[in-house]
């Protein structure tokens, strides 16, 4: 019943590689820190953009009034309304509609997919009622979450640099999304106003803050990655004319194109060269949910082919990209039966393979060794950043509570990878300054936090 021989080899070369042991990581927080200074030193200074949100003004929970939030960052878009009551009521009521998008017109025209989105927004703003009430003569303000490339030039208007995600959209490159979102809104007749243009890693942040006054820091970990942080004006060089009353301003990493001093494997590597963007978002391949799964594959491939790990032949469907999936990894990784059943049935499943309890036990293996690589590489770059903000003003971030606002669906859904990467974030700190950092799930913070960005950025106030 044991497992051929030659899997052995494998199993050990793949831990020694996917190995984190303390000095790696500080490594790692210490690159990400001066990739961090370099890249707001100067554009394209860095692997990490550290775009310029124009976010001066975080939610206060002072906040009152009907405001608006539209979110499209994929094959859905959804519109939101919050009736804010202040300090005391906070959120009145809330309600929120999805929409999914026409697959034709994600490779339609700027005006198609606009007047979509208006329309589906104007047909939302119409069921406007019960308990939210806007002051008269004001418009309604929109916190518009775009969740594609954008250079940010204030706060409601940003350039698209170009589609991601299946997007092929002709006609918006180049452009102010928020102009061509305000024309559609015009041509439907639909009197409202864009008063933030987020990412949304930067409406978490906003939604989180909303809540607790000590979150500096907001990082998504879903099917991709990416981080955004309160900034010191003063530590922008690249920084021109713009100017912020607070003196701080929320920066947008995109850390998910990080990649100094990361321990990667032959299976990344050819993964990597396999991909749409060869070379670019290293990070991103390692630690995100979108890849976590099919690195495990192509390590069981191999097993499967030069070790024979589920018998002579090798199963078909482990040959096709992504067929595992990281839920698959998570759902497998809960398993706590004698016989491993839940791992042997999604094997099953997914690969069209019987295995027995020993290939079983390898695959969970390759499994964790995958999701601590990602889970305790995400917790040194969060490092990276509390200690780059702590270097330029003591006490900032160690001397008191400090707490990092996650969302993401493999934050949320992967017990271990949350487990490992709050280990790694306490080993590298140490005990004493750990225990003044929080790290805390944010339950759909961005939608909420578009909103409030839309009422601290309101043209009434
Ligand atoms: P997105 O990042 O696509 O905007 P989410 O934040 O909901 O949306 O993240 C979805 C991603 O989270 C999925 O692509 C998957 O990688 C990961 N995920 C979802 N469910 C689970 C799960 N049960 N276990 C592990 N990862 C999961």
């Amino acid at each position: 019943n044991a497992v051929s021989a030659g899997v052995a080899p494998i199993l050990t070369k793949l831990k020694h590689d996917c190995a984190t042991p303390l000095p790696l990581l500080r490594h790692v927080a210490d690159a990400m820190a001066a990739d961090m200074r370099a890249g707001l030193a100067v554009d394209g200074g860095s692997d990490l953009k550290m775009i310029l949100s124009y976010v001066d003004t975080l939610p206060t929970g002072n906040e009152r009034g009907l405001f608006y939030a539209l979110d499209l960052g994929g094959t859905n878009f959804r519109v939101l309304r919050v009736q804010l009551g202040g300090k005391e009521e906070r959120v009145i009521a809330t309600e929120f509609d999805q929409v999914s998008i026409p697959q034709e017109l994600m490779f339609g025209t700027s005006e198609e997919l606009f007047d979509f989105i208006a329309s589906g927004l104007a047909k939302f703003a119409e069921k406007e009622g019960g308990k939210f009430h806007l002051p008269p003569g004001r418009k309604r303000e929109i916190g518009f979450t775009f969740s594609f490339p954008v250079r940010q030039t204030s706060i409601d208007s940003g350039i698209l640099i170009k589609w991601t995600k299946g997007f092929a959209v002709s006609g918006t490159a180049g452009r102010d999304v928020v102009a061509c979102l305000n024309e559609a809104m015009d041509r439907q007749g639909l009197d409202m106003r864009v008063s933030a243009l987020v990412n949304d890693t930067v409406g978490t942040l906003a939604g989180a803050r909303y809540w607790d006054d000590d979150v500096m820091v907001a990082v998504i970990l879903g099917t991709g990655t990416n981080a955004c942080y309160v900034e010191r004006m003063d530590a922008i060089p690249k920084l021109q004319g713009h100017v912020s009353p607070s003196g701080t301003t929320i920066v947008n990493t995109e850390w998910g194109a990080f990649s100094n001093g990361l321990p990667l494997t032959v299976f990344d590597k050819d993964m990597d060269a396999a991909s749409i963007n060869p070379g670019e978002q290293i990070f991103e391949k390692t630690i995100s949910g979108m890849y976590l799964g099919e690195i495990v594959r192509r390590v069981l491939l191999k097993m499967a082919a030069e070790g024979a790990l589920f018998g002579e032949s090798v199963p078909e469907k482990l040959s096709t990209p992504f067929v595992l999936r990281t839920p698959d990894l998570s759902a497998m990784q809960q398993d706590n039966s004698d016989d491993l059943n839940v791992v042997g049935s999604i094997l099953y499943n997914i690969a069209g393979v019987e295995s027995n309890l020993s290939a079983r036990k390898i695959v969970l293996e390759v499994c964790d060794t995958i999701v601590m690589r990602g889970g305790r590489l995400a917790g040194a770059g969060i490092v990276g950043i509390l200690q780059k903000m702590e270097e330029d003003s003591t006490g900032l971030i160690f001397g008191k509570r400090t707490v990092v606002a996650m969302d993401g669906g493999l934050y949320e859904h992967y017990p271990q990878y949350k487990r490992y990467l709050k280990d790694a974030v306490k080993e590298v700190l140490g005990l004493e300054k750990s225990k003044n950092v929080v790290i805390e799930h944010t339950k759909d913070g961005s939608g909420i936090g578009a909103s409030l960005l839309a009422a601290s950025n309101s043209k009434y106030e």
